[in-house]
Formats: structure tokens, sequence, C-alpha cells
């Protein structure tokens, strides 16, 4: 399949970003193989590619606001019948045990792992996705639409939950790009934001 690859990271003007030729990958037995339909480009793909990260996997595919179908599954997988869209997020994996993951903040998990850095990611034909960080999405929104929600999209949404915006109430969303990462609101339109 073509996929990009970082071949040796560095200022991406010197092309340390190519176009080359990998092999299918295989899903291990969690993982859903993904058909890639559309994948967003982040800032942190930039970081990956020239190397203000460091390396996790050599040659490494970026890519993490991937939207596809299913396309195979490894043997211990559910409920992904073929059909439908999955999304893959930044976020791949965790230990699922520590106290951070007991308490439903898995992003904070000291043992985490990345899709795009650890792992392969969507800037590819075919990526993989452990099946429990796979994102079922919803019919009739264009693959290009969903896509950056994969990543920028979250930030944004768990500012929102944080924000816990009472009803009438006005929301600010602050920062620049597709990913503002903070949220100020308001209770009525004559009060000051709060500062939380
Ligand atoms: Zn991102
Ligand atoms: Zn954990």
């Amino acid at each position: 399949m073509r996929a990009w690859s970082v071949v040796r990271p560095g200022p991406v003007e010197e092309e340390s970003l190519r176009l080359v030729e990998k092999p299918v990958p295989v899903p291990a037995d969690d993982e859903l193989l993904v058909r890639v339909r559309a994948c967003g480009v982040c800032r942190t793909d930039l970081h990956v590619a020239e190397g203000d990260l460091p390396v996790r996997r050599v040659g490494v595919t970026p890519g993490h606001e991937v939207v596809g179908e299913p396309a195979g599954a490894g043997a211990a997988v559910r409920g992904f019948e073929a059909g439908g869209r999955v999304g893959v997020a930044w976020l791949r994996r965790t230990d699922g045990s520590c106290a951070y993951c007991a308490r439903g903040a898995e992003n904070l998990c000291p043992r985490s792992e990345y899709t795009g850095w650890y792992a392969d990611g969507g800037y590819a034909e075919y990526t993989t996705v452990p099946a429990a960080f796979a994102y079922r999405l919803p019919d009739g929104v264009p693959d290009v639409a969903l896509a950056p929600l994969m990543c920028a999209g979250i930030i944004g949404h768990r500012a929102l939950r944080r924000a816990a915006l009472p009803p009438g109430g006005r929301l600010g969303l602050y920062g620049f790009g597709a990913a503002p990462i903070c949220v100020r609101r308001w209770r009525s339109p004559r009060e000051p934001p709060c500062t939380s």
C-alpha cells in the first residue's frame, strides 16, 4: 500500500516525510484493520515529522484524525461488522489499570500510546487501531467533515464539558486553528466571564 513515512525526522522542506510502499498492516488480536477514507492534518503530525517529539517508531506513518471503514479484525474483536465508518484518534492505547484510567481520565495515563507516533497512523491506505479506541461514526456527515473532530474536535468537546455551561449561558472558545484549548462561560450576557 502507499503510505507517508517519516524517513528521517527533520525539516519537512528537506523531505523528512516521503511517500513509500509498505505492506498492508496485520491487525493484532484486539485491533481493527481500517481502510482510510480521509485523514486530517494536525500540528502534532508536523512535530513528529520534524523530530520535535522523540522517535517512538522508526519510519512511522503520521496521521491521527482518521475516518475509515473496517476492513478486517483480530480474533478477539467483537461487534465491528463490515460496513459503517470508524474514527481513529490520537490516544491509541492505555494500560487500563492505573489510577487515572480507573477514574476515567485515561488521557493522563502514564503508559499511554499515540496514533501516528507509537504506531502507524492514517497517512496511508490502511491503518490499525485497538477496537476499544475506535469511534463509531454516524451516517450523513462527509468523511472530511468528521476527520478533524478526531483530534481538534475532541479537545474542544472536553473543554466544553468542563465548562459545565448553564442553560442559556454563553460560550467563548479561545485559541486558534481547529483546537481552541480554553473555554469560558457566561451565566448571562451581562455577567463577566468566570475565570475557571
Ligand atoms: Zn492532533
Ligand atoms: Zn492508565
